[in-house]
């Protein structure tokens, strides 16, 4: 996806999208591969020297729990909003932007629910759906999870 700058007329709102492929871009993981091309839709406008480019990015993924190793498939979906500095350069390609944009959704370990128990490391049991008499020994450790900061929800403030 490559915006000719001399394309574009200041002040110009123009409908955008392209498509690239995850694995010539290098941003598949080992628990999250794509199963779809990453879709990018949006609208790119050149002005002071500067093209801002906002829309979507919608994809679809296989993951796998950190945990209990479940896969599931799903829907990717996440919205942008780039400036690029139009100085001395003649096409602009959002590539990098794409690229830390699903870095940064990516989670270090992503589980298939909050809550997951993960697997038995003794005897392999999901304990998510049965128990195991492995639990005395407390070797269920769990990784460390750093989650990434969303922003915050408006609270309602009602008397209800
Ligand atoms: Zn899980
Ligand atoms: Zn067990």
């Amino acid at each position: 996806m490559k915006f000719i700058l001399s394309a574009f007329t200041e002040g110009i709102r123009i409908p955008v999208e392209g498509t690239y492929d995850a694995k010539t871009i290098e941003v598949e993981f080992p628990d999250m591969v794509y199963t779809e091309p990453l879709r990018l839709t949006g609208i790119a406008e050149k002005s002071c020297g500067t093209l801002r480019l906002q829309g979507t990015l919608t994809t679809a993924v296989r993951r796998f729990c950190g945990k209990c190793l479940k896969a599931k498939s799903e829907k990717l979906s996440c919205a942008f909003d780039w400036i690029f500095d139009l100085m001395g350069k003649d096409t602009i390609e959002p590539l990098e932007n794409v690229r830390e944009l699903l870095i940064l959704e990516h989670p270090l370990v992503h589980l298939c629910k909050a809550g997951c128990k993960g697997l038995c490391p003794i005897c392999g049991t999901d304990l998510n759906e049965a128990a195991c008499n492995c639990k005395e020994n407390d070797y269920h450790a769990s990784p460390v999870i750093i989650k990434k900061e969303k922003p915050k929800k408006e609270r309602h403030h009602g008397t209800s």
